[in-house]
């Protein structure tokens, strides 16, 4: 039996970086980080004025990126610069995920429910963003529907 105690202050929210909180394109690299994403930066600023715990979560803190470990640093030290210009507090830059993240936040994630495989949210391949925004609000209306 283990004696782990889940303590539930450690819990988190992580947030991807790049095309998440950040506008990044393919050609951009990771030699600067691109413009705020006003909506997400918004929703991040809420969430820390309510006491909650944000975690940046983003592969520019693995440590493959780039030949060496100081590129590691630098990453972390212009994410921690990136946070403060944009209002932000130098919050935990990892690449970790661990049993405290209670979400993440991320352009790429697709959701399933749980032990079950079955995709509930992200990206579904074909569709477009406004495809997407329909067959979302014609669900919330199924389930509004359904819930009479
Ligand atoms: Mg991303």
């Amino acid at each position: 039996m283990s004696d782990f105690k889940f303590d539930p202050s450690k819990q988190y929210i992580a947030v991807d970086l790049d095309r998440t909180l950040a506008h990044h394109t393919s050609d951009n690299g990771i030699t600067t980080i691109g413009n705020p994403v006003e909506k997400m930066l918004f929703r991040v600023k809420k969430w820390i004025n309510e006491g909650k715990k944000v975690k940046i979560l983003t592969a520019r803190a693995a440590p493959h990126v780039g030949d060496s470990p100081s590129v590691r640093k630098n990453q972390i030290a212009m994410i921690h610069d990136w946070l403060v210009e944009n209002g932000l507090p130098r919050l935990e830059v990892t690449c970790i995920k661990d049993k405290y993240m209670k979400e993440l936040w991320d352009d790429r994630a697709i959701s399933v429910a749980p032990n079950t495989g079955k995709q509930i949210g992200g990206r579904l391949s074909g569709f477009s963003d406004s495809d997407l925004k329909d067959l979302s609000l014609q669900l919330i209306n199924e389930i509004k529907r359904r819930k009479k």
